[in-house]
């Protein structure tokens, strides 16, 4: 059939376009290849899980979508952003405003309590105290931490701190939200429980990536997508979603 085309508004928006995407780490004077070519296109509300060996590039491919690192080469276009071609303070605004980040290690101040931790990224945004303050703890009352905001993240779980961690990269309401193996260093039963919290994100409108080699934990997502030695090697739509949405 030709000549239908969808009226602009139930288009999808690309939220994220790669193109080539390379990357290579140097040591010295040798070159590391890690990325060797990455083209994707990930839309609007989707639910990505990105799975591969250890080593194939997931965390490199992560920190170059949370605008953590820059690729060697290649288009990078966040949100209609073209972050490949930004300086440094340009990179820095888009990346506060447009994305939440999640990592393994939860990667929490130390000496801040739980309610610092997460009114950190209001402090960039020029916020003040008692605004960050408030915005913070309805934040922490979501991950279901409000009786625990003045805890200091060694005085919490490791499920409680990711749940800090997530409250955090929530705080700014980004469109977007990446999670590299978020649930690497918890239990099976707490693991459970983070997941429900990326599928209330993901069902309240965010667009979720999340780094997992569990695939029990990549079936909560839509999409599925593979790396193997810095390329994609499978990307297809998660058949268990499919039956069970
Ligand atoms: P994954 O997350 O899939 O396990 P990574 O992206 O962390 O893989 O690493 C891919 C490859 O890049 C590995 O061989 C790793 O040793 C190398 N690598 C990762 N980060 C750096 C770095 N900062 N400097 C040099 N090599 C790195
Ligand atoms: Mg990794």
């Amino acid at each position: 059939m030709t000549g239908i085309t969808k009226p602009p508004e139930i288009m999808q928006k690309t939220i994220i376009h790669l193109e080539d995407i390379r990357k290579s780490y140097f040591i010295g004077k040798n070159a590391l290849p890690v990325l060797k070519g990455i083209r994707i296109d990930i839309m609007l509300n989707e639910y990505v899980a990105l799975m591969g060996p250890s080593g194939s590039g997931k965390s490199t491919l992560m920190n170059i979508l949370g605008c953590l690192d820059s690729p060697t080469s290649g288009t990078y276009v966040l949100n209609g952003h073209d972050v490949s071609k930004m300086e440094d303070n340009d990179l820095a605004e888009v990346r506060n405003k447009e994305i939440g980040f999640v990592f393994q290690q939860f990667n929490l101040m130390p000496r801040l309590s739980a309610l610092e931790n997460v009114a950190v990224p209001l402090i960039y945004a020029g916020i003040s105290k008692k605004t960050r303050e408030e915005r913070a703890m309805s934040m922490l009352e979501k991950v279901g931490l409000g009786d625990r905001y003045h805890h200091k993240p060694n005085e919490l779980s490791g499920g409680q701190c990711q749940r800090v961690a997530i409250a955090r990269a929530l705080i700014n309401d980004p469109a977007l939200i990446l999670a590299d193996e978020p649930t690497g260093n918890l239990d099976t039963k707490t693991s459970v429980e983070i997941m429900e919290i990326f599928g209330q994100i993901h069902a309240s409108g965010n667009t979720v990536v999340l780094v997992t080699h569990e695939e029990d934990i990549a079936d909560h997502a839509r999409r599925i997508v593979r790396l193997r030695d810095g390329v994609i090697e499978s990307d297809h739509i998660n058949e268990k979603q499919l039956v069970d949405s």
